[in-house]
């Protein structure tokens, strides 16, 4: 038997019990990356998920559509690990483009490879890219990283802008050491590239569970370095669901976004669904709880039945992500698996 909470609608849009709607699904493509990020995973990687436990390309293809037809989802974000280095992406985002009503489709990730493949991924059907880079500075960029992979990111930022992937939005986690002077020249660099800047506090969700509360910056250490070279001003549009605040930096147009998960949680404001690489459904990031369409998918469910297993999953979403709860538990699985 699928699982399924008492409760959940059994049509209409994708709902949770305190009635927020989920509309934006991220799907993780694979958990596997070429970077080594120290905030995400260790220096050796991880035991990857088993091959036999992933989604193949087609049953992605499956939930995405019944996920876009018969749940309400209206944008699609592909993620990992590494999106990049998962099978057949341009034909998953290709088919995904053809699905009535057409979905927005964008990408995460961390731009390596992406200079050969950004007008493909365009011609396939991707709206919008976000690119990480956490530091401009080659010698930090590796050790961040623990990859001295700096110029294939850069390069592929400027093909995703080629390719007209606008606007190219750059995701920067900052080092608590260094992240304060980086943060400035990063902001600098998007500015002068036309790139929009979006730097994200760092979450307890790493393979090694370092996170620390005290050592991780917080938005307003962000900003109050920023201040002291740029003007900000808070952005007039109203933010909706959207989790960076958005700042106009000097005079504008130019913006920057903070992304303060820890520190002012959006969780209230949450319209996302997730998918992960071996199809378990997680209704947030730092859920404890997985609803698993692998097993229904092949073992021959039809869509009435994993759209049932999809709306029980999301109607128990938590109220709040609770990484500021005193008796917080960081979820097994870490970033780089979930899909960020
Ligand atoms: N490999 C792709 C990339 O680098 O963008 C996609 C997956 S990665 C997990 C997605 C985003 O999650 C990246 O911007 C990464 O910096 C961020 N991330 C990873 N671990 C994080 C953490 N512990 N806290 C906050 N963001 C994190």
């Amino acid at each position: 038997m699928l699982p399924h909470a008492d409760g959940a609608p059994a049509d209409g849009p994708l709902i949770d019990s305190y009635g927020r709607i989920a509309t934006d699904l991220r799907v993780s493509l694979t958990d596997r990356c070429n970077l080594r990020c120290s905030y995400c995973m260790p220096a050796d990687g991880l035991d990857w998920l088993a091959d036999e436990t992933l989604l193949w390309p087609d049953e992605f293809i499956r939930l995405i559509r019944l996920a876009v037809t018969r749940l309400g989802v209206i944008s699609v974000r592909f993620t990992g690990g590494e999106p990049l280095v998962a099978k057949d992406l341009e034909r998953i985002i290709a088919t995904t483009a053809a699905i009535r009503p057409r979905p927005e489709i964008a990408l995460t990730t961390n731009g390596i490879g992406l200079a050969r493949r950004a007008e493909r991924l365009r011609a396939a059907g991707l709206d919008r890219i976000n690119v990480s880079l956490d530091s401009i500075d080659a010698a930090r960029f590796a050790a961040i990283t623990r990859r001295d992979r700096l110029p294939d990111v850069l390069a592929g930022l400027v093909a995703a802008k080629g390719a007209g992937l606008e606007p190219v939005k750059v995701n920067a986690v900052l080092d608590p050491q260094t992240g304060l002077q980086d943060a400035v020249s990063l902001l600098r660099f998007c500015l002068q590239h036309g790139y929009q800047l979006r730097i994200i506090e760092q979450m307890p969700l790493d393979a090694e569970h370092r996170w620390q509360r005290g050592a991780a910056l917080t938005a307003d250490e962000v900003l109050g370095a920023l201040r002291r070279h740029f003007t900000l001003r808070p952005h007039p549009a109203p933010r909706g669901s959207a989790p960076a605040q958005l700042w106009q930096v000097d005079a504008g147009p130019a913006t920057v976004g903070v992304i303060a998960s820890v520190s002012d949680a959006f969780c209230s404001a949450c319209d996302r669904t997730r998918l992960t690489a071996d199809g378990q459904i997680r209704s947030c990031l730092f859920a404890t709880r997985e609803t698993d369409l692998r097993s229904a998918l092949r073992g021959g469910a039809d869509d009435e039945a994993i759209e049932a297993a999809w709306r029980g999953a999301m109607w128990i979403k938590p109220a709040g992500h609770g990484i500021n709860d005193p008796d917080f538990v960081q979820p097994a699985r870490s970033m780089s698996a979930i899909g960020g």
